[in-house]
C-alpha cells in the first residue's frame, strides 16, 4: 500500500511484514541465520536476498522494517543502519573518497564530525577543507578537480545557520561530487534533503529519530546505486546497529510527526521569549525573522524543529551561572529528546575544534545551546527566566 501523508507513513511504513503475523515488528535478537542446505548458503553469498549475519544489511528483519520506514519518511530508495551517527559518517567518507580525494565541509557542524574529518580522514591521504556553506560564492571557489564529496549541515550545530541546499548539491554535482547532508537538527518531518537534490542523507538517530535519549544509532539513505556503493565499506568497517537500537528507532519514529510538532513549537515560544530578554544578546532559531537565513529555511523546511542557539551578553562565567541554576532544563550534550537539554558548545561538544576556529565560525565563548523539549512551554520559559535572574 502507498501511504501518502507522513503521520501515516510515520506509523505504518515498514509494518506488517512479520512472518508470524506480529502486530509489532518482535527484536530479531539474533547474531546469525541459518540456511537451508549448503546451497541455499552459497546462493546467500552470492548476492541472492536474504538474512546472513547481523552486521551485514539486510541485517536482521527488526532492521529492514526499520530501514523500510525511515527510507519512506526521508524518500530515499534504501538505506544502512550503524552503531552511531558518528559510525555512518566514517563509513560513508571511507566509502566514498580514497587518497588524494578532496572533502569540502561546511565549517560550522557537530564537533565528533569535525574532529573524524580533521583528524582522521587526513592519516589516509585526503584533502579537506572546512568552508562557509551558506555562501555559494566561496563553495564555487573551493571547488577542486580533485573534490569527490561535498558534507554538509543545516541547520548547522550549534550555530543554526542555514545554507540552501538545492544549490549546494547542484553545484556539486556539476563538479562531479556527490553530496551528503547531515539531517540530525530538523530530521525528515521538516526537511528532506534528497528532495533538495542531495545524493546521501544521514542522521544520527540518537537524536530526534529514536526522541527519547535511550539508544545510539546513525543511518544513511540514498539512492539503490549510492548505497549499494557504500556497502562494502559497511560491512568491512564492523559499525552495524544493534538490533535492540533497531527496534527502538522503528518505535520512535511512530511518533516523529507528533513529537516534531510540539518541539517546533516550543522553540518558537523560548525563542520569542529569549529575543526579549535584556541578558541575551542575541537568539539565533530559524523560525526568528531576525535570523540571517530565514527565507532559506522558510523554502527547504517545513517547520523550524526544536534547536536553538542563544549569546549572553556575558561571558563564559556567565554560561556557566545559566547552566548552574536551570531546574528543570538538564544540563547534557546531545538533542533531541523529549525533555529539554541545555549545554555550551564551546566547552561541551564543540571543545574538540580549535579555539581560534570555533571562534571565526561564530561558536563563541557565549553562545549556548538548547534542544526544547515537548514539556509545557510555560515551564521551560519559567525555568529559563529564574535561571536568567541569577546570571
Ligand atoms: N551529527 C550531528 C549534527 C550531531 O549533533 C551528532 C552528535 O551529537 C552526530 C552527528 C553524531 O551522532 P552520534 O552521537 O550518534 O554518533
Amino acid at each position: 500500500m502507498i501511504f501518502k501523508g507522513f503521520g501515516t507513513k510515520c506509523v505504518h511504513a515498514g509494518e506488517g511484514n512479520d512472518p508470524h503475523r506480529a502486530h509489532t515488528m518482535p527484536i530479531y535478537r539474533t547474531s546469525t541465520f541459518t540456511f537451508e542446505n549448503a546451497e541455499h548458503a552459497v546462493r546467500s553469498f552470492s548476492g541472492s536476498p536474504g538474512y546472513i549475519y547481523i552486521r551485514s544489511p539486510p541485517y536482521t528483519p527488526t532492521h529492514s522494517a526499520f530501514i523500510e520506514k525511515i527510507c519512506s519518511l526521508e524518500s530515499g530508495q534504501a538505506g544502512l543502519t550503524f552503531s552511531s551517527g558518528l559510525a555512518a559518517e566514517t563509513a560513508l567518507a571511507l566509502s566514498q573518497l580514497r587518497k588524494g580525494d578532496h572533502l569540502l565541509c561546511g565549517n560550522v557542524i557537530y564537533g565528533g564530525t569535525y574532529a573524524l574529518f580533521s583528524s582522521i580522514l587526513p592519516k589516509f591521504g585526503v584533502e579537506v577543507s572546512f568552508i562557509d556553506m551558506t555562501n555559494s560564492k566561496v563553495l564555487r571557489s573551493e571547488l577542486r578537480n580533485n573534490t569527490k564529496m561535498v558534507f554538509l549541515e543545516s541547520p548547522m550545530n550549534p550555530t543554526m545557520a542555514i545554507c540552501d541546499i538545492q544549490e549546494i548539491c547542484t553545484i556539486a554535482k556539476e563538479a562531479g561530487a556527490v553530496s551528503a547532508v547531515d539531517n540530525t537538527f530538523a530530521s525528515p518531518y521538516f526537511q528532506r534533503p534528497l528532495e533538495l537534490g542531495a545524493d546521501f542523507v544521514v542522521e544520527s538517530c540518537t537524536k530526534y529519530i529514536g526522541g527519547h535519549s535511550d539508544l545510539l544509532g546513525g543511518v544513511v539513505v540514498g539512492s539503490n546505486s549510492l548505497i549499494k556503493s557504500m556497502r562494502r565499506t559497511t560491512i568491512e568497517t564492523g559499525g552495524a546497529m544493534g538490533p535492540d537500537e533497531a527496534w527502538l528507532c522503528l518505535r520512535g519514529l511512530k511518533t516523529l510527526h507528533l513529537r516534531m510538532e510540539r518541539h517546533a513549537f516550543n522553540a518558537q515560544k523560548l525563542a520569542e521569549f529569549l529575543e526579549g530578554h535584556s541578558e541575551v544578546k542575541r537568539v539565533i532559531y530559524p523560525g526568528l525573522e531576525s535570523h540571517p537565513q530565514h527565507d532559506s529555511a522558510k523554502r527547504q523546511m517545513a517547520g523550524y524543529s526544536g534547536m536553538l542557539a542563544f549569546e549572553l551578553k556575558g561571558g563564559i562565567e556567565e554560561c556557566m551561572k545559566l547552566m548552574n541554576a536551570v531546574q528543570l532544563c538538564t544540563l547534557a550534550v546531545s538533542l533531541g529528546s523529549t525533555d529539554t537539554l541545555i549545554e555550551h558548545p564551546a566547552t561541551m561538544t564543540h571543545a574538540v575544534m580549535p579555539s581560534e576556529f570555533r571562534q571565526k565560525v561564530g561558536i563563541s565563548d557565549s553562545l549556548l545551546r538548547i534542544s526544547v523539549g515537548i514539556e509545557d512551554v510555560e515551564d521551560i520559559i519559567s525555568d529559563l527566566d529564574q535561571a536568567l535572574e541569577k546570571v
